[in-house]
């Protein structure tokens, strides 16, 4: 019997799992394995919320695993040399794998062509990837809006089911699944439940209703008024062409309004997979921004603030509550998400690199390409960016967003007792709006002139 290494890395379910699938139907013994990686302390790209989730989620892929007949084999090291020995142990002649959207991953998938072994590389994280969807002149696309029109265009591929067994050898040496004192972090506070199964019911508690007010809700940071998917999404729990396709079938069924909120939530899992084509094509906005005249600009910002930024101790209560709020659970609503990222480059012209990485670390749904294109579409740098001139007031922001404060009062508690309307404006009258709080770091009006004057020595004749 043929042997297959199934290689899991971001697709860590049973259920529509492409590689897994096709290795399956071949009816050869299947070995799934996760290579955890040996680094120690702090890393740029992620931080105890998201590599907690990581252990859960395959502490929970392990059990399913064994409930099909199979388990979970982990080895530590570099992927290449650990997929490489346990092929000889295993006499395995293949790897079946998800490819990976970022250039990280698809840097290791490159090294496995010297491994002399029959390589099985499916698309997974995204219903279109690559250059699926291009202009009519075959260019990728760099605004969303035609990007979106061409990708709903395309057929669409076939959800396949959960597996219903997997063949795995006997005696396969593995470590046990690991935990977050593997990297030298602390376990931390509240982050979603991890797994498969999790995963689930939070897109069916979503199908079964709050789909229906996505449009009209979803802007407003208090409560949950998303689907909060994006880690089950960042982390191949969910599939994508399941979730494409369960609320297509559901919206199909709703009234005009309903159907509506249905396909604005259709449109943001596009959001992800215009991210995704953006940095295939242009994997250099990694390292610089997307738009050209911006490159070299000199931000202006002092960095000794970013650590204010960090903490939630801006004086800004709507940016310090989204703040403790992705510090707490690593999670931030995205509309908190645009406002932070909008001070902390239009307020504090602090480069976007600075916030972006600081996400990666906290963001338990951390997504290299969604989250360097968030930062840049902010910084107004990116690819089909906010203009750099408009710039949010995170005042009116406040007014508009959290107007009765529910927000501002869940993640500062220190405010609790303070009226919402002080909220959406700076204290008139120098106080403190509660002892210990501190006053505004900047004033905004101030740090506009500021930001456009930094703008404009790059972006002159815009
Ligand atoms: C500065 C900044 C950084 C961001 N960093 C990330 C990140 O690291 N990882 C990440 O998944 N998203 C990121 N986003 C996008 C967005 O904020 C999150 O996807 C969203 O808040 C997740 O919550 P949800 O699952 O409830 O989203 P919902 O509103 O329910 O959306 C459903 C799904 O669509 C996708 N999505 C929604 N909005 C966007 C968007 N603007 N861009 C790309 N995909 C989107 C996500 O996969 C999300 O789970 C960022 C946005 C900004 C402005």
């Amino acid at each position: 019997m043929k042997t297959v290494l199934h290689w899991f890395r971001r697709d860590l379910r049973i259920t529509d799992n492409t590689a897994l699938d096709a290795a399956a139907r071949t009816g050869a013994a299947v070995v799934p394995v996760y290579v955890a990686s040996e680094w120690k302390g702090a890393h740029r790209w992620t931080g105890a919320h998201r590599q907690e989730f990581l252990c859960g989620s395959l502490a929970a892929l392990d059990g399913n695993l064994r409930s099909i007949g199979s388990r979970l084999i982990v080895r530590r090291g570099d992927a290449v040399e650990e997929l490489a020995r346990l092929a000889r142990e295993t006499g395995a002649t293949a790897i079946s794998f998800n490819r990976d959207p970022d250039p990280f991953g698809r840097a290791v998938e490159e090294r496995l062509a010297g491994l002399g072994l029959e390589l099985h590389a499916c698309k997974d994280h995204a219903v279109h990837e690559r250059d699926e969807v291009l202009t009519g002149e075959g260019n990728p696309f760099r605004v969303f809006t035609p990007y979106s029109r061409a990708w709903l265009k395309l057929a669409k591929p076939a959800v396949r089911g959960r597996i219903k067994s997997l063949t795995t050898p006997q005696g396969v040496a593995g470590d046990p699944v690991p935990t977050l004192a593997d990297w030298g972090l602390a376990p931390h506070r509240r982050i979603m439940e991890p797994g498969e199964r999790a995963a689930r019911e939070r897109l069916k508690a979503f199908l079964a209703g709050p789909i229906r007010r996505y449009g009209l809700d979803r802007d407003l940071p208090a409560g949950q008024t998303t689907s909060r998917l994006s880690q089950d999404l960042r982390f191949g729990l969910l599939s994508i062409r399941e979730v494409y396709a369960r609320c297509e079938e559901v919206a199909r069924d709703l009234p005009a309004a309903e159907r509506k909120s249905a396909q604005t939530f259709i449109n943001e899992l596009i959001w992800r997979e215009f991210y995704f084509q953006i940095l295939w094509h242009w994997p250099e906005v990694l390292e610089q921004d997307f738009s050209p005249k911006f490159r070299g600009m000199r931000w202006v910002g002092d960095e000794r603030n970013l650590e204010r930024w960090k903490t939630g101790t801006t004086g800004f209560p709507i940016v310090d509550a989204a703040i403790r709020q992705l510090n707490e659970t690593g999670f931030m609503h995205n509309r908190a998400r645009m406002i932070v990222a909008m001070f902390l480059t239009k307020d504090l012209q602090l480069h976007w690199r600075h916030g972006e990485q600081y996400f990666m670390q906290q963001l338990t749904d951390g997504e290299i390409a969604s989250n360097n294109g968030g930062w840049q579409w902010s910084a107004g740098t990116g690819a089909d960016a906010a203009p750099y001139f408009r710039i949010q007031n995170p005042w009116t922001q406040t007014q508009r967003y959290d107007p009765e404060g529910r927000y501002i009062k869940e993640w500062l508690p220190e405010l609790r007792d303070v009226p919402a309307d002080r909220f959406a404006k700076p204290p008139a009258d120098g106080r403190t709006l509660a002892p210990g709080y501190p006053l505004p770091m900047v004033d905004h009006a101030v740090a506009r002139d500021r930001t456009l004057a930094m703008f404009k020595t790059v972006a002159a004749g815009d």
